[in-house]
């Protein structure tokens, strides 16, 4: 099987807002080969700038686009979506978006690899890379993801809509939080509990609003420990490994968690072995994909410490992303986008529903085992043509 195109379509609501929304827009991947099979996948990193990493013209041996690279490549097997992952960061050496923007193209390859084989791509991460699972796919409890409300009563009218829709566990995070006083901060810790009820899991994300001010995270931390937060996820900024290693330093008594920001296996494994998280979060459509992400699920698991999902994107990006660990039991929370704009609603014609038992589980089916509803491609489409001196390098006006 050949690699015959791989074309990125950026895809956007009609408005886009300021908010801590990673659904107003998104770039998906479409990789085609020459048996007809083709696979899809996302990216969570700024559309057009990743665009620019699949036809930017070759500047020297270290800038060479992912289409180049990929296009007439053979694909047999896993074997070849890691070689192709090594040759695509190799030939974009110095090209600075290159793991954001090749994410896409790397699920894309598992779902086309899964497809082609017949399995799903679980089972082909299970071969590659190892575990003791025996091929099981373990259920995860889904955690709704959603924005704090813009004060306290309205954090607890979002919490209580999440119970009453069943959710069991949900995750809190940006808006307001940290951007007025000690107090404001406490009511919102407050509501959400309160909103959700004293028997579900409640994670507050605090939006990197501390930076590197460690002593603050743990103030933090410590203030919220009160309403039994599974977690405090990025109370510093992602490059502050250093803080991070201080705040673990003072033993919070609340778990911190982390790790979305990370687009290399290095930037993970420096934050787990110096910076000392307790969960490591990792976006498949950030870290070049799949084949990362399951080389930092298999260092957490070496590690002790738990690997999550970061997803706040699409159900294409929630599958990929439950892949990665599926067949690790103690990796049990799966970050479930509860509150997508329409187009992250509507970019699958299928969603990976939660159980009966409130869990949310695989399907058995080859690849990554979610369809792309190509009527929401056609209708978010955004036409994008690039030219130099009148030729044309790109053009994506029409699926
Ligand atoms: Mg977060």
């Amino acid at each position: 099987m050949k690699i015959v195109a791989v074309d990125p379509f950026y895809l956007k609501m009609p408005n886009i807002t300021t908010d801590a929304d990673g659904t107003q827009d998104t770039l998906v991947v479409r990789v085609q080969t020459d048996e007809g099979i083709e696979g899809w996948g996302e990216c969570d990193a700024s559309p057009l700038v990743s665009l620019a990493t699949y036809c930017c013209p070759m500047s020297h041996g270290n800038i060479i686009n992912i289409r180049q690279s990929l296009v007439g490549e053979v694909l047999r097997g896993s074997d070849d979506i890691l070689r192709l992952h090594d040759k695509v960061l190799r030939n974009a050496l110095d090209i600075q978006q290159i793991d954001h923007a090749y994410s896409g193209t790397d699920i894309a390859l598992w779902d086309i690899v899964g497809q082609k084989l017949k399995q799903p791509v679980y089972q082909l991460l299970e071969d590659q890379f190892g575990s003791s699972s025996q091929g099981i796919d373990y259920p995860k409890i889904p955690y709704a993801s959603v924005l704090f409300g813009d004060t306290p009563e309205a954090t607890f009218q979002i919490a209580t809509r999440l119970k009453s829709q069943g959710f069991q566990a949900a995750k809190f995070g940006w808006g307001p939080m940290g951007k007025f006083d000690r107090k404001f901060d406490i009511e919102l810790v407050q509501s959400a509990r309160e909103g959700m009820g004293e028997s579900a899991q409640i994670m507050i994300d605090a939006g990197v609003a501390w930076k590197s001010d460690y002593k603050t995270a743990y103030d933090r931390a410590e203030a919220f420990s009160q309403y039994t937060p599974t977690w405090l996820e990025e109370p510093l900024a992602p490059e502050a490994i250093g803080a991070y290693q201080a705040l673990s330093s003072l033993n919070p008594p609340i778990p911190i968690a982390a790790g979305e920001g990370c687009a290399t296996f290095r930037m993970a494994e420096d934050l787990i072995l110096n910076g000392k998280v307790d969960y490591v979060q990792i976006d498949v459509g950030r870290v070049s994909g799949i084949t990362t992400a399951a080389k930092i699920r298999q260092l957490a698991e070496k590690e002790g410490i738990q690997y999550v999902n970061h997803t706040f994107k699409s159900h294409l990006s929630l599958a990929a992303s439950l892949h990665v660990f599926a067949t690790n039991e103690d990796f049990n929370l799966l970050e479930y986008p509860a509150d997508g704009s329409e187009l992250s609603q509507k970019l699958t014609t299928e969603k990976l529903a939660v159980g009966t038992d409130g869990q949310v589980r695989l399907t058995e089916k080859p690849g990554i085992g979610v369809n792309i509803d190509l009527h929401t491609i056609r209708d978010f489409l955004v036409s994008v043509k690039i030219e130099l001196n009148g030729t044309t390098i790109f053009d994506h006006s029409v699926l």
